[in-house]
């Protein structure tokens, strides 16, 4: 079987250490295996980024730019390879996958503006003969740990503008579904990126660890579950590095009693069941204000799930594939079960899906839930995968305190017709997305992406300007150049005008 080797220094490379089997989930067969990095070969990336960050941090930022281009303009060329490569490894369908590619593709482009962005601002005359400017300086070497449900999107969202920004970066992509980060990786070192400035290397705590604890990694940016994210944290800050960590979601739609309801169905089937739920945006609770709404939902609801278009990811034309691991379709079911067992009711049961010829793939059909209660484990924790539950509430006010109340607050969204509804949703909500008629409000490129409470731990959020502001350090500077035959005074007060 071959095995998904690390690239350092521009190499790829095996090191004849530990490794994991890497599965197709649709049919359920070890495809290849992934080396799991040592702290001895993370130290080796490490170096390499190291002894390569001086010179590209003295490259001038339209030249760094100039790669990027190139980059997109290869990534564009290798989309339907790179769908392929996601879908034989995740599950997803090969149109999903090249959604998220093309979502990637975004964060390159606002990379590609890093001449503009690295800028800074300029005062002249601050004082009577003095300047003053702030730059944005590169920190050196920087990590990003990055999870198997966007083995694309994701990675994108973090090297291409931390290397933009002057950076030396080193990615511990998921090992559960690595080829397709590694191959992204690879085109960016065919774009004409210097050896040493991304380095990859794949693995699990051990390699993580070893990023953590590493001196020379200045910043570490992690996407992923809530209990990794708040160690990584925790021990990254604790050692005086800069931490982003994203983790976990529970994401609500909320329905009005004037929503278009048949728009809203729509919308929330795709994100419901859209990459089998294996999204942190995915919408998995619909809170409806009013029995009504509930009903008039659950009805429509229902034929749909049932005629979901299930298979193997890497064909075409479905609505979503398996999930990623026979773990992860376990754990799916066992939330079903513990739903049924609090005495919620079970409208479209997905557990025992099969698909034909394809018998030992990862596979839950779409799930429904309704008359679902806060207290219920169904309700509190991310299920991750393809199961809606129904909120039954009475008032906007309900559904706003049952949706702040929750401890996660990554995405959530109101379908409504009324401004005034909208417009207090959007102002008291306690979520860090929203979307107002938009079901998966993932922002664009352009602006930034972080949730609020157990959803990310950190002050930043990730890319756009925040991802600017973090990869990069301010350093104020004020200039004096007096007149030559002046005399200069010693001064005792505080200076000021
Ligand atoms: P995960 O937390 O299991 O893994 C994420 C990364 O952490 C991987 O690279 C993995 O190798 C590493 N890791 C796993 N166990 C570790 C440990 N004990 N110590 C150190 N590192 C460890 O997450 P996942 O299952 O790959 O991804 C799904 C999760 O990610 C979901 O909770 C989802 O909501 C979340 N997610 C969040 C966002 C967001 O933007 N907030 C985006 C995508 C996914």
């Amino acid at each position: 079987m071959s095995i998904v080797q690390h690239l350092i220094h521009g190499e790829l490379v095996t090191k004849g250490e530990r490794t994991a089997d890497v599965f197709n989930p649709s049919t359920g067969q070890a495809v290849r295996k992934v080396e799991l990095a040592s702290r001895a070969t993370v130290q080796e990336a490490i170096d390499s980024a190291k002894a390569a960050f001086p010179a590209w941090r003295n490259t001038p930022p339209a030249k760094r730019a100039q790669v990027m281009f190139r980059f997109k303009q290869l990534l564009e060329q290798n989309e339907a390879k790179i769908s392929q490569m996601i879908s034989e490894e995740h599950g997803k369908t090969l149109e999903d996958a090249a959604g998220e590619l093309k979502r990637g593709i975004e964060n390159v482009e606002f990379a590609c503006a890093a001449p503009e962005v690295l800028k800074g601002e300029y005062s002249r005359n601050v004082g009577p003969n003095i300047d003053a400017w702030s730059d944005f300086q590169p920190l050196g070497v920087v990590a990003g740990i990055t999870p198997f449900n966007f083995p694309a999107m994701v990675p994108l969202w973090m090297y291409p503008l931390a290397i933009a920004c002057g950076n030396a970066f080193i990615l511990k992509p998921s090992e559960r579904d690595p080829s397709s980060t590694l191959y992204i990786a690879q085109l960016l070192l065919e774009a004409g990126l210097p050896k040493g400035i991304l380095n990859v290397v794949h693995g699990d705590k051990e390699a993580v660890d070893a990023l953590i604890e590493a001196p020379e990694v200045k910043a570490l940016s992690f996407v992923g579950s809530t209990p990794i994210a708040e160690y990584i944290y925790a021990e990254g800050t604790k050692r005086g590095k800069r931490v982003q960590a994203l983790g976990g979601a529970k994401n609500h739609a909320v329905l009005m009693p004037d929503a278009d309801l048949d728009n809203a169905v729509s919308a929330l089937m795709g994100a419901a069941y859209g990459s089998c739920g294996e999204r942190c945006m995915a919408i998995s609770v619909a809170v409806c204000v009013g029995d009504q709404v509930a009903d008039a939902l659950i009805a429509k609801l229902e034929p749909q799930i049932k005629a979901l278009k299930i298979g193997a990811g890497t064909s075409c034309g479905l609505d979503m594939g398996p999930l990623v691991t026979a773990a992860a379709r376990d754990k799916v079911v066992g939330y079903i079960d513990d739903g049924v067992a609090a005495g919620a009711k079970l409208v479209v049961d997905g557990r025992g899906f099969r698909v034909a010829g394809n018998e030992d793939g990862y596979f839950v059909g779409g799930t429904l839930f309704d008359k679902v209660t806060p207290e219920m484990r169904i309700y509190k924790e991310e299920i991750f995968g393809p199961v809606l539950c129904v909120v039954r509430v009475n008032s906007l006010e309900q559904a706003m305190q049952l949706i702040n109340d929750h401890e996660y607050g990554n995405g959530t969204c109101i379908f409504t017709r009324d401004g005034e509804a909208a417009r207090l949703f959007c102002d008291e909500i306690e979520v860090g997305m929203v979307g107002v008629n938009v079901p998966l409000p993932v922002p664009v490129a352009y602006h930034s992406f972080g949730g609020w409470k157990r959803s990310l731990f950190g002050d930043l959020h990730a890319y756009g300007p925040d991802g600017v502001r973090f990869y990069t350090r301010r350093k104020a500077i004020t200039q004096r150049w007096p007149q030559r035959a002046s005399h200069e005074a010693s001064q005792f007060a505080f200076p000021s005008l």
